[in-house]
């Protein structure tokens, strides 16, 4: 078994394959990485990803980001990336929360406007006698 770290796999346990790039810098900026012990391929990737934040998956590399009502995902790992918050009420989504119709607006499940409206709903199905618990 080779020494070292075991590889590096994505949110699907595949290994992320990794190559070697040169980059051209300023002298004075390689001294102060030195000086500091940055690590150049670390300093590379956090700064890449932090940049192109909602155009990469941080977990798989893949490029096919999708920016939906909720907030940003990624369509190969499912994994997400960031959630928005509810227009109207700023509850930040969930992976499980549901952008609803609150008053012709986009809510979310969570808006008071909505759990009323939820509530009412109740109410009068109780009327009509039909069972909901
Ligand atoms: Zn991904
Ligand atoms: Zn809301």
């Amino acid at each position: 078994m080779p020494a070292g770290r075991p590889p590096e796999v994505d949110s699907n346990g595949k290994a992320i394959e990794k190559c070697l790039v040169n980059a051209t810098i300023p002298t004075k900026l390689r001294d102060f990485l030195r000086q500091h012990n940055i690590n150049r391929s670390e300093l590379l990737r956090t700064a890449a990803l932090k940049l192109m934040e909602f155009k990469i998956c941080p977990s798989c590399y893949s490029h096919d980001i999708k920016d939906n009502l909720k907030g940003h995902s990624c369509n190969n790992c499912d994994k997400w990336l960031k959630f928005k918050r509810c227009d109207l009420c700023e509850a930040a989504h969930t992976p499980t929360s549901k952008p609803t119709s609150v008053d012709g607006k986009v809510g979310c499940d969570l808006c008071p406007e909505y759990l009323a409206q939820v509530e009412e709903n109740k109410k009068i199905n109780v009327v009509f006698g039909d069972v909901q618990r």
